[in-house]
């Protein structure tokens, strides 16, 4: 039975933990270079850091076990940018790469392997179930939030839409002072991430690591869903990701998968590349804490304090020249710079935690999109659940479950979502500002994410339709703030939704638009009644209301480390990622956005992974010819070649 089936799967590494004697109850994929301390070459061990620097770093932190080898690069968080960083870097043959991942390996894991098994995933083990501060404008609730604590990170529990913005997005991007990130530079790494299943083109690439299809299995209610579009004059939209067309518009969403099965980061971007001797992926490590040396203008880091499961600490050391990456997510890169010194002053402060640096724009400007449902009945059992449990009981059907495992196809490959659009709510609007998502399904409850939970944990499903409304463009940003300076306690989301008015009415004015389509007469031979917001919510401020007290996440939380001029106290990181006054230390995932994208957020962050492997190879570059300069000089008391090695240093790295 499906249940059964999707039973927790938690098994070793196929590789074994053999490199990984220190670590023995980390589960390292890759054995490589461990415990003897053997360097292979190369920059990492032509400038390994002083005895002092590395009995600094271990000192009254870590165990006291032998020193492993340094490594050139640390990625914190195996989640959707870190995978992407693991493969670029290890690329590089005497790179050493370290990848410290929190959750453990889920590539067999059933309920991430088949899409509409996604709803097991929430509040499970593999879920890190986050939950923002209850407020005001979420009618004092508190709002759900699914992170994914497995190899692969939220990439293994999304929705697998794949979604880019438009290239209007990506010029508001430049505008908030991420230069070099405009709509061109962006697609040229866009392509280099994507398979397209339909073909190369202007807008689409061949070949990269994530594939790109359609689902393949369509609801008759999505067809319903489409055909009334058409019947009120919305355009149809083939490709969301073409920028020389609008984005407005009615079509099928594409998806990350791969023959119907779900392809995360972690299946995209490391099948294969777990097998190079350069790249080590400790799982089922916490990272507690960025290692800082030097004080003022010389704080840099140099390594990565983590947690093992038994609670022991140790201490990944980085070469010099190397640099910390971190890419736990856009709540948890904010909470481990927090918890080592750099935030906040007075936020800080009030935690306890010293201050290595203040910088005030960590945490702030956590963005989501916000999300609230239209929901009707259907007298004909045709929904995506009806297909899925058997007649309308909460048993599995088992016939959908064996069309899965045999031929990956039918029910089970279903997203949820499969057709939807976007559109503007008036014509002020330069960007639509609503996405429609269709579900062939019937919300069991308003905030539609408990619909899927109580679906995951077996209740029976009444039959229907659902049009999701989602702000795709909000203006509502909350705060991620450390609840104390414990490593493993989950920091406060404060005001995440709703907190700009313009939000509640882009949703109200949604509603409106997710009524005219599911009322139309393309659903007349299914409609019963209207369940969410419910006959009786007709006004404006009874609609208000049902979003305040309704409104849930659609999962896209960006901005909370964000790039922008030095001039914006609040911007966080330069334009090459790197944190202001710190060295050897950049923010590489979707925290880094200065802006949230108009759709969902995961292929734009394997976007600005691949941009920003490109980046600190750059900069490696660089300093390889530094190196070979220095060398030069030293060789020949040439005093006038350490100037043109700064020159060339300085050259190589704006390259
Ligand atoms: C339910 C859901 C549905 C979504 N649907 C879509 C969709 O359809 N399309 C889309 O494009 N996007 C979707 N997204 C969003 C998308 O998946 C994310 O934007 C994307 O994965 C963000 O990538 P990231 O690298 O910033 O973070 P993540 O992918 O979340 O990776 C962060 C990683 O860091 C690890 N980590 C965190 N803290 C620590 C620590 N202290 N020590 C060690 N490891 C740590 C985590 O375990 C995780 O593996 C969805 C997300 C969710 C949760």
């Amino acid at each position: 039975m499906l249940e059964a089936s999707l039973a927790v799967y938690s098994w070793p590494s196929p590789l074994g933990s053999s490199g990984s004697r220190k670590y023995s109850r980390s589960h390292d994929l890759v054995g490589c270079h461990l415990a003897n301390g053997t360097t292979r070459g190369g920059i990492a061990s032509r400038l390994a850091p002083s005895r002092r620097a590395l009995h600094r770093l271990r000192g009254g932190v870590a165990s006291e076990e032998p020193a492993e080898a340094p490594w050139d690069y640390i990625v914190v968080g195996g989640g959707a940018a870190g995978c992407v960083l693991a493969e670029r870097l290890s690329a590089e043959p005497d790179a050493r790469v370290l990848v410290l991942e929190a959750g453990t390996d889920g590539s067999k894991d059933l309920r991430i392997r088949i899409p509409a098994a996604l709803i097991k995933v929430f509040k499970s083990e593999r879920d890190w179930d986050f939950n923002t501060e209850p407020n005001a404008e979420t009618n004092g609730r508190s709002v759900y939030l699914c992170r994914g604590k497995v190899l692969g990170g939220s990439s293994c529990t999304n929705v697998m839409l794949y979604h880019r913005g438009t290239a209007a997005d990506y010029d508001s991007w430049v505008e908030a002072g991420a230069e070099g990130w405009g709509p061109n530079a962006v697609l040229e790494y866009y392509r280099k991430a994507e398979h397209s299943l339909t073909g190369a083109s202007q807008y689409h690439g061949v070949g990269g690591p994530m594939p790109v299809d359609d689902v393949p299995y369509i609801n008759e209610l999505s067809e319903a869903f489409m055909d009334a579009t058409g019947k009120l004059g919305y355009r149809r939209n083939q490709d969301f990701n073409d920028w020389s067309a609008p984005q407005d518009g009615f079509g099928r969403f594409k998806v990350t998968q791969r023959s119907g099965e779900r392809c995360s980061a972690a299946n995209g971007y490391l099948e294969g590349a777990d097998r190079r001797e350069n790249l080590c992926v400790r799982t089922a490590v916490h990272a507690t804490r960025i290692a800082l040396d030097g004080e003022g203008d010389d704080l840099c880091a140099c390594g990565v304090e983590y947690r093992h499961e038994d609670g022991s600490l140790s201490v990944a050391q980085l070469a010099a020249g190397g640099e910390v990456l971190l890419s736990a997510g856009a709540v948890q890169s904010p909470q481990l710079l927090m918890l080592s010194g750099i935030g906040p002053r007075s936020h800080l402060e009030d935690v306890g935690i010293p201050v290595r640096k203040a910088v005030e724009g960590v945490g702030e400007g956590l963005a989501d999109h916000p999300a609230v449902l239209v929901s009707c009945g259907s007298k004909k059992k045709v929904s995506v659940t009806d297909e899925i449990r058997l007649f309308g009981t909460s048993l599995p059907n088992p016939v959908t479950l064996l069309r899965w495992l045999l031929f990956k196809r039918g029910a089970l490959t279903s997203v949820a979502c499969e057709f939807g659009g976007f559109f503007r709510t008036s014509a002020d609007q330069s960007q639509p500002d609503v996405q429609v998502r269709f579900i062939a399904a019937r919300a069991e409850s308003a905030d539609g994410i408990s619909t899927l939970q109580k679906m995951g944990e077996g209740a029976k499903m009444g039959s229907g339709y659902t049009t999701q409304i989602v702000a795709c463009r909000p203006r509502s940003v909350g705060r991620v703030r450390l609840r104390n300076a414990d490593a493993l306690c989950k920091p406060l989301l404060e005001r995440v939704h709703l907190s700009a008015e313009e939000d509640v009415v882009t949703l109200r004015e949604g509603i409106k638009l997710g009524r005219k389509l599911c009322s139309s007469d393309s659903f007349s031979n299914y409609r019963t009644e209207e369940i969410y917001p419910g006959a009786d919510v007709t006004s404006d401020e009874a609609i208000d209301a049902y979003i305040r007290s309704s409104v849930h996440s659609a999962n896209a939380l960006t901005g909370s480390c964000r790039m922008g001029r030095e001039s914006d106290a609040l911007a966080v990181l330069d334009s090459e990622l790197r944190v202001r006054g710190v060295g050897s230390l950049r923010v590489v995932d979707a925290s880094a956005m200065p802006h949230i994208i108009g759709g969902q957020t995961c292929a734009p962050t394997i976007m600005m992974a691949e941009k920003a492997a490109d980046m600190v190879l750059a900069q490696r570059a660089a300093l390889r010819r530094y190196t070979a300069y220095v060398a030069h000089a030293e060789a020949h008391g040439a005093q006038a070649a350490y100037g043109a090695a700064a020159q060339q240093v300085q050259g190589g790295a704006a390259a």
